[in-house]
């Protein structure tokens, strides 16, 4: 037997760890940290978990110290795009969680009427590969200032008019006399591999990891949903359906007249999903969450 290990990097504690935990839980995967804290080791598949600061991973796997990463897209984009690896990581899928954006945020006092007001500014930011890509689509010419941490305080200190940073509720921004002004990136977490080809045993171990992810994915928004409804509707109701394959259509004992449909839907089921339902003859309606899927 092989005793080759898939090399997966998350982020130690953060924005993204708790995610990034509960992804790989739903997937019926448990890490057993070892004591440095530093690797850990998943018990039901060979893979090996090396937690990080976030900003390391994509550099951890663009230099193949690891075979595969979560982190956000706003840090993989922003490496890309500052070309420092010569064969960087690829981004694999999206993740759905972590959601945030990037913004440029400028003095409550301006009133802002579009990119060209950047004109010739100071703007100071974590993410200047980002901020310049957006200014340039823009047509702007703005001088980007770097800054690693606590960019919201540059317009105060005069380092910079505006800033262009990762904005959750505006709630810093609003503490510092600024307001969000335009969005220059939506992120999430992403899975990302190394430009290299895996072994076939470790590509085999990714490919089992990938099939449990999106199975975790498709069932996160998918729900078993089941009703009784008269034979004559249930062409209407299948079609119906958001997001179902063929559903299954079983006998009502007793009720020749009616049958119960059972169906998996890919989407989210809303109450006027039901309230349609309804009005096609569907009733006794019942949704049901879905714990896990395998196609
Ligand atoms: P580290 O110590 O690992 O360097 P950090 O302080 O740089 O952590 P976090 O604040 O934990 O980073 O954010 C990590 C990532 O989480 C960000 O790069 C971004 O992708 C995402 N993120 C940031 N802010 C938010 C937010 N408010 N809501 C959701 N996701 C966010
Ligand atoms: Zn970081």
């Amino acid at each position: 037997m092989s005793d080759e290990r898939l090399r997966l990097a998350i982020q130690k504690s953060g924005r993204l760890s708790d995610g990034s935990f509960e992804l790989l839980k739903s997937c019926g995967l448990t890490i057993s940290r070892g004591r440095d804290k530093l690797y850990g080791r998943v018990q039901e598949m060979p893979i090996d978990v090396m937690l990080l600061r976030d900003d390391d991973i994509p550099a951890f796997v663009a230099d193949n110290a690891c075979d595969i990463g979560i982190v956000g897209q706003n840090v993989f984009e922003e490496e890309l795009l500052s070309g420092i690896h010569d064969t960087p990581a690829n981004e694999v899928m999206e993740l759905g969680f972590a959601r945030c954006r990037l913004m440029l945020a400028a003095p409550k006092e301006w009133s802002f009427d579009g990119a060209t007001m950047l004109a010739g500014k100071r703007i100071a930011t974590s993410y200047p590969a980002l901020t310049k890509a957006w200014l340039e689509a823009e047509s702007v010419d703005s001088k980007v200032v770097m800054m690693k941490g606590s960019v919201e305080v540059a317009p105060r200190l005069k380092i910079a008019d505006a800033v262009c940073d990762i904005v959750s509720t505006g709630a810093t921004l609003d503490a510092n006399g600024l307001k969000p002004v335009a969005t220059v990136f939506e992120s999430q977490a992403i899975l990302i591999r190394n430009a290299l080809k895996f072994s076939p045993e470790k590509q085999a171990i990714f490919d089992a990891l990938l099939k449990r992810i999106n199975g975790v994915l498709r069932s996160r928004d998918a729900k078993y949903i089941m009703m009784n409804a008269p034979r004559s509707a249930v062409a209407a109701i299948t079609e119906f359906l958001p997001g179902a394959d063929a559903p299954t259509v079983l006998e009502l004992a007793g009720n020749p007249e009616k049958v119960a449909i059972h169906a998996v839907c890919g989407e989210s089921v809303f109450w006027d999903t039901l309230e349609e339902l309804k009005k096609l003859g569907a009733s006794a309606i019942l949704v049901l969450p879905i714990e896990k899927m395998m196609p």
